[in-house]
């Protein structure tokens, strides 16, 4: 029977049968690999998905205040 812990790098309560893979996706300490720019989309996308509100609102704030080269 899966149980409720916490992970013990962002106090998140979990499942105990998804805090391998939340700390995988969230905790990941190496770079992600992507294929193509219509690959990494779907990551990042992943990825975010499994970050805390706090931290999605500090995702998209420095999103915001990226610099980009317009094409
Ligand atoms: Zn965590």
């Amino acid at each position: 029977m899966p149980h409720a812990v916490r992970c013990d790098i962002c106090g998140k309560l979990l499942s105990s049968s998804t805090l391998k893979s939340h700390k995988r996706l969230a905790h990941a300490k190496t770079v992600v690999v992507v294929a193509s720019e219509e690959d990494a989309i779907p990551k990042i996308v992943r990825i975010y998905e499994t970050l805390s509100t706090e931290k999605k609102k500090e995702v998209l704030a420095t999103l915001a205040n990226m610099d980009f080269d317009p094409a």
